[in-house]
C-alpha cells in the first residue's frame, strides 16, 4: 500500500486538508487521535505510562489524568521525550495494524500528523506534505477555533519544529493561505500519488 504522511504546525490546516482527501476516497489515520485513544486502550501503553508517571495518571474510571500528565512535560524536554518514547510506538504498531485491515482497493492512505517529521513515522510513510499558512494565519486560526489567547497559540507554535526545517524533509508542499485553493492544490497531488501508486 503507498503512504502518504502529512503535517503541518498547529493551525496549518493539516486537518482540513485530510478532509478534502477523504472526499476522494482515501482512508486517513490520524495519528493524534489514535495516540490519544490508545493511551487509555492500549494496555502496554497504559502500563508504560503508569510505571513511569505514576498511578496518578490515570482517573479511577481509567481515564487518563491529562493534568498530571500536562504538570510533568510541560516545559520539561526530557519528561516528554520518556513521554513520547512510549506513545510514538504504540502509534507505529496501531497505524500498521489499520494499514493491514484498510480496504486494499483504495489507491493510497493518509497518515496525518502533528510530528511526523519529530516522531520520525515519516519513515513509515512513501512520500511526505506539509501544509503551511502565514504565522498570523495560524494564529488567527487557532485562536478562534480553542478560544486561547494570542499569548496561549503563540507558545505552543513557538516549542513546534518550524516550517523552514520541516520544508528540507518534505516532498509535497500544500499553501493554505488566503490566497491559494486547497481543493486545486490536493487534486493536484491526488493524481500524481494516483500513478507513483500504480507504479509501486
Ligand atoms: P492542529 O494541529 O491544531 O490540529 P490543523 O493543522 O489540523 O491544526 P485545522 O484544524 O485543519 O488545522 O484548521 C485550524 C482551523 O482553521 C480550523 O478551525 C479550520 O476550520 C480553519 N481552517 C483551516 N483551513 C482553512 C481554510 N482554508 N479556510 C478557512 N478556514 C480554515
Amino acid at each position: 500500500m503507498y503512504k502518504v504522511g502529512i503535517t503541518g504546525g498547529i493551525g496549518s490546516g493539516k486537518t482540513t486538508v485530510c478532509k478534502v482527501f477523504e472526499v476522494l476516497g482515501i482512508p486517513i489515520f490520524y495519528a493524534d487521535t489514535v495516540a490519544k485513544e490508545i493511551m487509555v486502550s492500549d494496555q502496554l501503553l497504559v502500563e508504560g505510562i503508569i510505571s513511569t508517571f505514576g498511578e496518578e495518571s490515570y482517573t479511577l474510571e481509567g481515564e487518563l489524568n491529562k493534568k498530571h500528565l500536562a504538570s510533568i512535560v510541560f516545559n520539561n524536554e526530557a519528561e516528554l521525550a520518556k513521554l513520547n518514547n512510549l506513545v510514538h510506538p504504540a502509534v507505529f504498531r496501531a497505524f500498521e495494524g489499520w494499514v493491514k485491515q484498510v480496504d486494499q482497493k483504495v489507491p493510497y492512505i493518509l497518515k496525518e500528523a502533528a510530528l511526523l517529521f519529530e516522531s520520525d513515522s515519516y519513515k513509515m510513510c512513501d512520500t511526505s506534505i506539509l501544509v503551511t499558512a502565514p504565522y498570523d494565519l495560524k494564529l488567527a486560526r487557532v485562536m478562534q477555533r480553542d478560544q486561547f489567547s494570542a499569548d496561549q497559540v503563540k507558545a505552543r507554535m513557538d516549542k513546534q519544529m518550524s516550517d523552514e526545517e520541516k520544508a528540507k524533509m518534505a516532498d509535497h508542499f500544500i499553501v493554505n493561505d488566503e490566497k491559494n485553493s486547497i481543493i486545486e492544490q490536493v487534486l493536484t497531488l491526488h493524481k500524481q500519488f494516483l500513478v507513483a501508486a500504480k507504479a509501486y
